[in-house]
């Protein structure tokens, strides 16, 4: 691996250590580097490239598109792509979620989420109004920019830009495998964690919260995490109870990604807001969105000042949205959810046989959005001292194999594990499955004997 090349040095990105050859061209499943070598394209890029690479019906589409017109500004204009994907896109929500509004990005999603929850206590009380905080949880991923990154709770994002962010409650991440109360069950995790949010708001003050942001299954910080449907039943209750927006962010895990059309759907969960991006286009190209309920929206825009106070240039960039619409387009013919549900099962029960590997501390998922998470010891879930460099490891042999993970966690104090994130194309077939498992098998299992002597 250490021939591949750093990037050029005008890009501005981490050149250290590189382990990643150029990449010429993708295709499928695959990604094929410059070195020639073919790699599956175990994560997407990050639960992105959702229906694969080198969709010719998307470059087609694309090009039509261009020639017909460069931009358009949404504060004074509309083009049928656009429509079509707002359209598209609330066809895709729960019921109730009725009003797109369209930015290019996970973060810049988020962040209109949390601005339009304060709008709508304003518009609705008034100016005086004192319903402002989000509530979050400790070592979530909702993005990069300040806002999304004040209701972020990972620690090291946040640490030198403490300073800046706000400081909005946290309460404990979803991680039923190291779960704070000691359950044993999913359902008890489950339980407790909403009560949690409860207490939360309590200590607060009702008064002050104007919502609660979730993933409906974890991504970047314990992937694969979700709680049982009585989780999204509560926390809509005591939602309700307070009077709290609840915001569901499924930049992640929606567009498919696990095996329905949202996640919210595996838990009939009913959220004010849903954010969305990354597998929205595939990756063909950057939008995201923020979907809210007719409350949210008539409140500012019919019964209130008719304004949102907030937009940024790019938001319903008509190209991005008719190749999100397109994308949907193609899911819904070619039957790629229903596959990736199929899929993300036969996975799954493949993935159980890693537990032989004794590295192997907790699978979990739903789809084709699978965490695996590594330990020193399967009895005691003692993850590896960050310095052992697991995920680090792992991933260069998965590369070795010709396979891509989507590595993280590894914390210097011991509060989480080792993880990679397994989320293939959602269109993968069986057999491509079987070569991912077989890859990530021989990985891990040459991972398994570099760390010897230091498993317990
Ligand atoms: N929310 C979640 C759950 C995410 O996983 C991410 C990206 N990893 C974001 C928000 C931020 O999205 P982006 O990187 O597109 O700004």
């Amino acid at each position: 691996m250490s021939s591949n090349k750093a990037p050029k040095n005008c890009v501005f990105y981490r050149n250290q250590n590189w382990i990643y050859p150029r990449i010429e061209k993708g295709e499928g499943i695959y990604l094929i580097g410059e070195n020639g070598k073919k790699y599956i394209d175990g994560c997407s890029g990050s639960a992105v490239a959702n229906i694969g690479h080198g969709n010719k019906e998307i470059a087609e589409f694309a090009k039509g598109h261009i020639e017909r017109i460069a931009f358009t500004h949404l504060s004074r204009w509309t083009v049928d792509s656009i429509e079509k994907c707002a359209e598209k896109i609330v066809s895709w929500c729960p019921k109730g979620l009725n009003h797109v509004y369209f930015v290019s990005g996970g973060s810049e999603a988020t962040e209109t989420a949390m601005k339009m929850a304060r709008q709508y206590y304003v518009e609705r009380d008034g100016n005086k109004s004192s319903k402002w905080k989000i509530i979050s949880k400790w070592n979530s991923y909702h993005g990069a920019t300040l806002g999304s990154l004040s209701m972020t709770g990972t620690i090291g994002r946040r640490k030198i830009y403490d300073p800046l962010l706000t400081n909005f409650p946290k309460i404990s991440q979803f991680y039923h495998y190291r779960n704070p109360w000691g359950a044993r069950t999913l359902e008890e995790t489950s339980i407790l964690a909403a009560k949690e949010l409860e207490t939360e708001i309590q200590r607060h003050g009702s008064d002050n919260i104007a919502a609660f942001i979730s993933e409906p299954v974890v991504g970047s910080a314990a992937p694969g995490s979700h709680p049982e449907k009585i989780y999204f039943d509560m926390v809509r209750e005591i939602c309700d109870k307070y009077d709290i927006l609840f915001i569901m962010d499924e930049v992640m895990a929606g567009s498919g990604r696990t095996g329905k059309k949202m996640a919210s759907n595996h838990f009939d969960a009913k959220p004010d807001i849903i954010v969305v991006a990354k597998g929205l286009s595939s990756g063909y190209t950057p939008i995201g969105a923020a979907v809210c309920s007719s409350e949210v929206f008539e409140t500012i825009m019919v019964r209130g000042s008719g304004n949102f106070i907030h937009g940024h240039t790019y938001a319903g960039n008509p190209l991005s949205c008719g190749i999100a619409n397109k994308v949907m387009e193609i899911i819904e013919r070619d039957k790629f959810i229903e596959n990736c549900a199929v899929q993300g099962n036969y996975l799954m029960k493949k993935l159980e046989d890693l537990y032989n590997y004794p590295i192997v501390g907790d699978i979990r998922g739903k789809g084709l959005m699978i965490g695996v998470e590594f330990v020193k010891d399967q009895e005691t879930k003692e993850p590896f001292d960050v310095f052992s460099n697991v995920r680090g490891k792992i991933t260069n042999n998965c590369l070795e194999e010709g396979l891509v993970p989507y590595p993280g966690g590894g914390s210097v104090d011991g509060v989480r594990g080792d993880h990679i994130l397994l989320a293939p194309p959602i269109n993968i077939t069986k057999e491509e499955v079987d070569l991912l498992y077989e890859k990530l098998e021989k990985a891990i299992k040459k991972t398994s004997e570099e760390l010897q002597g230091v498993i317990a």
